[in-house]
């Protein structure tokens, strides 16, 4: 709905800290192309964020779960020909969701969880496979 929109969104994404490449993205969607997780998920696209965010989608997506979706293993960082940084703008989406109540207050936490634990089952699997 247009009245759910807010046009300073990119703004107020700018003016905290990762957030502040958010202006520079032309959109051209190399880091959607090189993502692991949109390669795995439909549903999650770094482009259409960028575009959300653009486009005062605030609402929208703070209240998703797409968000959280992100690995933050920063392929799209090293690919994105602005220096957008677009796995710091997910951090900042996070912190304003989690500061505006717009997630569970648990869930960072519960990534940050998952995130370790996958972290030490590859190193597991790695190391049973070097012998180590
Ligand atoms: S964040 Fe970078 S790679 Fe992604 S659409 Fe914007 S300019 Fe392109
Ligand atoms: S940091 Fe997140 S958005 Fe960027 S490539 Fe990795 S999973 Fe995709």
């Amino acid at each position: 709905m247009v009245s759910n929109l807010n046009m300073n969104f990119k703004n107020e994404v700018a003016s905290r800290a990762g957030g502040e490449r958010v202006l520079n993205c032309f959109l051209c969607g190399t880091c959607t192309a090189g993502c692991p997780i949109s390669e795995l998920a439909d549903d999650y696209n770094p482009r259409r964020i960028m575009r959300k965010i653009f486009a005062g989608m605030k609402e929208e997506i703070l209240s998703s779960g797409e968000i959280w979706k992100c690995y933050q293993c920063h392929t799209c960082v090293s690919h994105c020909p602005q220096d957008v940084r677009f796995a710091d703008i997910i951090r900042t989406l996070r912190e304003i969701a989690v500061e505006e109540g717009k997630c569970d207050p648990k869930l960072p936490g519960k990534v940050a969880e998952l995130d370790a634990r996958h972290r030490k089952e590859l190193l597991a699997e790695v190391n049973s496979l070097v012998g180590k």
